[in-house]
């Protein structure tokens, strides 16, 4: 925190007083801002390569990269960004793992929960920046336990609370290889009315809702229908009214488009995985279903061989605007790891044509949140209490 505070508080006042400062002064601060250490994250560079849709601020332990260190990361390359933590908190049992401190779900066998206070989190971090800052950010609830018919309430009231700041709901999970059974309390569905409320209410208040859900279970059987499909689709259909984006294109870290690794298995699933995203975006009735293609497990698989390549770039080139792309990277230490999976498409950032290039690296989303912004602020103000 404390370089950044002193930076902030170097931007306000060379704004206002710059004229009474030595020309030294005024020279060094010229220097820095061109070089780009004052500027970082103060506004959307129009250069920017990409918008991130999917990012986590937060881990498993609801700690994370610094907000401000965040925006120095994204620097003049990224545009704008989600920004969630996770809605999940993994317990410490000692009883299970002793004096070791498990900071991830498969440390340990000692459940999770729910943990609402990430939102706060969220929102106090997002109104510690300048509106220069705030204009790149898209914050997203997340704290809510989509198995309790009361969920949609606390979206709500995280509306009410912190009005002016969020703009979806999500990452959230139903399905998730190895995390689903982990939860405390209820196990989620995909048939559960409590999810049918939250998705509702995500159309009417005009939230993008970012959704995880693995399309299949883990070490599934090749040439079956994936599990969790026909229940995908339905709750789907459901809700035509509101602007949903599947995260990862329904897979997971073992939940594969191709059942191992070798070019024998690759044959069986992965045309079907193909066909399954294909039906819904020609489907009119799924228009408005979006993919992301967020994660470092989801690049290998795509820029695994030429094959796999030219399949997600014919798909992406015939429905630019159904896609996007984000990192989905949690908690990043620095610029490295966090555009590693930007860097690790390229040879799909390629392959397309530069309409969709640009379709999904920042069309989309600013199609999808700049709506999201004017009609949730709308919301909000209508909801307000007096
Ligand atoms: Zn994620």
């Amino acid at each position: 925190m404390g370089t950044n505070d002193t930076w902030n508080d170097h931007g306000g006042y060379m704004g206002h007083a710059r004229s009474r400062q030595p020309a030294a002064v005024r020279f060094v601060a010229l220097c820095l801002l061109l070089s780009g250490t004052l500027t970082a994250g103060a506004q959307v560079a129009p250069e920017a390569e990409y918008h991130d849709a999917h990012f986590h601020l937060s881990n498993y332990i609801q700690e994370g990269t610094d907000i401000r260190d965040y925006l120095k990361i994204m620097g003049n390359r990224v545009g704008r960004s989600t920004l969630f933590g996770i809605p999940l908190q993994q317990t410490w049992s000692y009883e299970n793992s002793g004096d070791f401190a498990p900071t991830y779900y498969l440390h340990t066998d000692a459940p999770l929960y729910y943990y609402s206070f990430t939102d706060a989190q969220i929102a106090m971090a997002f109104r510690s920046l300048q509106p220069e800052q705030q204009a790149r950010l898209d914050p997203m609830i997340t704290g809510f336990n989509p198995a309790d018919m009361y969920g949609v309430d606390h979206i709500k009231r995280v509306l009410l609370t912190f009005p002016g700041v969020f703009s979806g709901i999500g990452e959230f999970s139903i399905h998730k290889e190895f995390v689903s059974s982990k939860v405390a309390g209820e196990v989620a569905s995909l048939t559960d009315p409590a999810l049918d409320r939250i998705l509702a209410f995500a159309g009417e208040a005009g939230l993008v809702v970012l959704f995880h859900n693995d399309l299949d279970v883990p070490f599934a059987k090749a040439g079956a229908e994936p599990v969790y499909l026909r229940q995908m689709l339905e709750l789907l259909r459901r809700h035509p009214g509101t602007k949903i984006i599947w995260a990862h294109v329904g897979l997971g870290r073992v939940v594969h488009p191709v059942q191992n690794q070798a070019a024998v298995g690759a044959a069986e699933r992965s045309p079907s995985q193909m066909k399954i995203v294909e039906g819904i975006l020609s489907d009119p009735s799924l228009a408005h279903v979006h993919f992301d293609i967020s994660w470092d497990e989801v690049a290998k698989y795509i820029v695994a061989s030429p094959q796999s390549l030219h399949n997600t770039a014919n798909i992406l080139n015939r429905y630019p605007d159904r896609i996007l792309f984000g990192t989905d990277e949690v908690a990043p230490p620095g610029p490295e790891k966090y555009f590693g999976i930007y860097e690790k498409y390229q040879p799909l950032w390629n392959a397309l044509t530069p309409d969709a290039r640009h379709a999904v690296l920042k069309e989309n989303y600013e199609r999808l949140f700049d709506e999201a912004r004017v009609k949730v602020r709308a919301w909000e103000r209508a909801n307000a209490k007096p």
